[in-house]
């Protein structure tokens, strides 16, 4: 069985259900974040604290696991900022708890959810992996600290692990079982959908005197399905043993400005968006795009969708969000 850690939140729900097709799956959640109603009825549920030995006891005990996939996080850059706590004890702490416990029930098996943000202002245009890390903030930080930790583990206790560092996970599942649902939602694509529905006045652009064509950010936008594809074939490397300490970046190596963003919405929807330029917000690198050339050679990972299909998608959910 596979222990998928987070798999009530948006990227380990898509996982799940991906997954599943393949392997019985435990979801240990928590829920402060992750929605009961987004795991598969096929995985076995249990509500648990990945910083709780007990929990973590009670799961190794009762399932024979040979792989924990770890997507339990606190993501938002902003809040990092001001409650750094939260996310060294949730994202580190808890994150050393769980290692612990694998190591105790000798589950050698670890894919690890990472990030953009471990990079910070990268001083070059596409990103690989061995552009150097810099975090801006203690998000990015506290990723790159278990990335670390894993290292460490992996030459003293022979852990094997892969980390997925993520650009932007977006798009919804096909089916629209199945979402992105954050209270309360900060990322673009959501709440331009949001305000195309009239569920928000407007959009905010944040910045337009950015150092690109626009003058607004560039990110890299991946579909959280094709997300769902790269862990699975990580986890088949890990379990075949043909990997054993990786890290990849997962994008689609091509950058949409948030302008170029609220654009494609407009077109998949036939919805005209109402968009203010505002401030900055702090901590936004101009631009951030990644080559995912690594995973491509090795394990034949590609994103297949664009943004067009993340946009629809969503937009499909969105109309009908079940959470
Ligand atoms: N953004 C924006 N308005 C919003 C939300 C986001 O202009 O209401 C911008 C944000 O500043 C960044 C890009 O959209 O440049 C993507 O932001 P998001 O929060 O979706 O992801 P991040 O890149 O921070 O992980």
């Amino acid at each position: 069985m596979i222990l998928v850690v987070g798999g009530a939140g948006y990227i380990g729900s898509h996982l799940v259900k991906e997954l599943i097709k393949k392997e019985d799956i435990v979801v240990l959640d928590n829920l402060s974040t992750g929605h009961r109603e987004a795991v598969d009825s096929r995985a076995v549920f249990v509500k648990g604290d990945l910083g709780n030995e007990e929990d973590l006891q009670m799961v190794f005990r009762s399932y024979p696991i040979k792989a924990v996939m770890h997507f339990a996080a606190n993501s938002l850059v902003g809040e990092s900022v001001v409650d750094p706590l939260k996310y060294y004890q949730n994202n580190v702490a808890a994150t050393l708890t769980l290692l612990k416990m694998m190591m105790k029930f000798k589950v050698k098996n670890f894919i690890f959810s990472s990030t953009a943000a471990t990079y910070g202002i990268p001083s070059v245009e596409v990103i690989d992996e061995s552009t150097a890390t810099q975090p801006i903030n203690p998000y990015g930080h506290s990723k790159l600290m278990v990335e670390q930790i894993l290292a460490d583990f992996s030459k003293a206790y022979g852990l094997n692990y892969v980390v997925l560092r993520y650009f932007n996970a977006a798009g919804a599942h096909s089916s629209a079982v199945i979402g992105e649902s954050h209270d309360p939602e900060t990322h673009l694509i959501p709440i331009v959908l949001q305000q195309l529905l009239g569920e928000r006045e407007k959009v905010s652009v944040f910045g337009s005197d950015y150092d690109t064509p626009d003058g607004t950010c560039i990110r890299d936008y991946i579909h959280v399905t094709d997300l769902a594809t790269a862990h699975i074939l990580a986890l088949e490397a890990l379990l075949l043993g043909k990997k054993s300490a990786e890290i990849y970046n997962l994008g689609n190596g091509l950058g949409f400005s948030v302008k170029e963003v609220i654009e494609t919405c407009e077109k998949v929807t036939g919805v005209k968006a109402n968009v203010e330029i505002a401030d900055r917000r702090p901590g936004d690198p101009a631009r951030l795009v990644a080559t995912s050339e690594k995973i491509y050679t090795q394990l034949g990972w590609k994103a297949d969708r664009n943004l067009e299909q993340i946009i629809a998608d969503a937009w499909k959910w969105h109309q009908n969000k079940k959470y």
